[in-house]
């Protein structure tokens, strides 16, 4: 995670609205419809701990944010082990986007390092 000193609060508030920007950009209405969509998938087919198959759950659907990509759609199948409850997420779209987040993480040093250039 990057931490910001000093200017996080102008950090965020820029974050919000390069994303709003983005999200804005692909089209109200049919932003679903022309955003590209991104499939993820653990990397783990058995569970590290016992060995199990780890069985499917619900997808997880959500729009994320990258400077490299843009504005796509994530899906992302999670996995879970039968015996032991683990639960594996695909590490791709974690290395891309933080789990709760919708801005990559090239986004959050973008900004970061704009709002540094900003208060100079
Ligand atoms: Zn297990």
């Amino acid at each position: 995670m990057v931490r910001v000193k000093n200017s996080g609060f102008t950090a965020l508030k820029l974050l919000k609205q390069f994303v709003n920007k983005v999200i804005a950009g692909t089209g109200a209405g049919t932003l679903f419809a022309k955003i590209p969509t991104g499939h993820f998938y653990p990397e783990t087919l058995e569970c590290p701990a016992c060995g199990s198959m780890p069985h499917i759950r619900k997808p997880r659907t959500k729009t994320a944010v990258t400077m490299d990509i843009g504005a796509f759609c994530a899906k992302e199948t999670v996995l879970s082990c039968p015996h032991d409850q683990t639960v594996f997420a695909s590490e791709q779209l974690r290395s891309l986007v933080p789990e709760r987040g919708t801005c990559g993480f090239d986004v959050i040093v973008e900004v970061a390092t704009s709002s540094m250039w900003m208060g100079r």
